[in-house]
């Protein structure tokens, strides 16, 4: 039995859903948004919705419906689909999110973290193809990453694989929501760009990017950085270059252990070009031990954008397919 699948990616604000055509994944045949509900029953309802509308939308175009479901979800999911600990989904931790979804879709379901769903499909469709040890590293509110070693995407012994945020990179840092200290996340992150930035205008170093923030230090934000520096603020763009430094610090320590040969930085920063992918590439160069004596380390933006989790997800829908037959 053959048919489409579906991908959804779970975020905190928003639910994609998503499928593609398989002779050309660039091509979504079905392709909405809707807000995410609060709490738990809200959300399965929600999930469940979505697949009735993919199912609605491939049959009015003469296909069979959803076969399978994928979702890549922001938060802890563990191998069995349950949601550990979401953050920014209320009222999913500890929620047997994989259950719930089977009976109310009466279908597959495999769940994933977001981040391990948008590396398996920059590793399968997107900056990394062909390329069979990667990182990628995305640069959101916090910091999600995943892995490809050997060809296989790593999801961990619980499926934890790739909460590289929480890597403490400065135990005297500022506190993380995570109860300890200098997280690379405080740092490296949409939110730790906001806050670096806020530290450059307490010390007068700042005055453009503090503009764009309409004149207030304390709401200056990591898009008001990149607004500054795309205008070539050369205040703005040293913030950028003490922000890409700790970007590259945790790509390179994620580089010395797994040996990757590539770096994919994903997440909506990425949107910042050149001007953050420069100077991410020239200290990941300067970091990166060894750097002389091994194969060079591209380290390049993702390819698939905001949908990337989507594509993810529907990539692992169509593998529980394959392996059930
Ligand atoms: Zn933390």
């Amino acid at each position: 039995m053959t048919g489409p699948v579906v991908g959804i990616d779970l975020g905190g604000t928003k639910i994609l859903t998503r499928v593609l055509d398989p002779d050309n994944p660039a091509d979504a045949v079905v392709d909405f948004r809707v807000d995410t509900p609060k709490g738990a029953s809200g959300l399965v309802a929600a999930l469940a919705g979505a697949v009735d509308e993919a199912d609605r939308r491939l049959v009015a175009m003469g296909s069979s419906p959803v076969q399978a479901v994928g979702v890549g979800a922001a938060g802890l999911v563990d191998r069995a689909g349950v949601m550990r600990h979401a953050p920014n989904l209320s009222g999913l931790d500890e929620f047997a999110l994989g259950d719930a979804l089977r009976s109310a879709t009466r279908r597959p379901v495999v769940i994933d973290n977001d981040a391990t769903a948008a590396t398996m499909a920059e590793w399968r469709l997107g900056a990394a193809r062909g390329v069979d040890d990667m990182v990628l590293v995305a640069l959101g509110t916090g910091i999600g990453a995943g892995f490809v070693a050997g060809g296989v995407l790593q999801r961990g012994a619980g499926g934890f694989a790739g909460e590289a945020g929480h890597m403490v990179v400065d135990p005297a840092g500022p506190p993380c929501p995570c109860g300890r200290r200098g997280c690379w996340e405080r740092f490296a992150s949409g939110n730790g760009l906001g806050r670096l930035a806020r530290d450059a205008a307490a010390g007068g170093r700042a005055d453009a990017v503090v503009a764009m923030a309409g004149g207030d230090p304390d709401q200056v934000r990591g898009e008001h950085v990149a607004a500054a520096a795309a205008a070539g603020d050369a205040e703005a763009l040293a913030i950028v270059d003490d922000f890409a430094w700790w970007v590259a610090l945790g790509a390179s320590n994620l580089v010395a252990v797994l040996d990757s040969a590539m770096v994919v930085i994903a997440g909506g920063l990425v949107a910042m070009g050149d001007v953050l992918m420069e100077p991410v590439q020239r200290h990941f160069g300067d970091l990166l031990v060894s750097v002389d004596h091994r194969p060079a380390v591209p380290v390049v933006p993702a390819e698939l954008g905001p949908e990337a989790g989507a594509t993810g997800a529907w990539l692992a829908a169509g593998q529980l397919l394959a392996d059930k037959r």
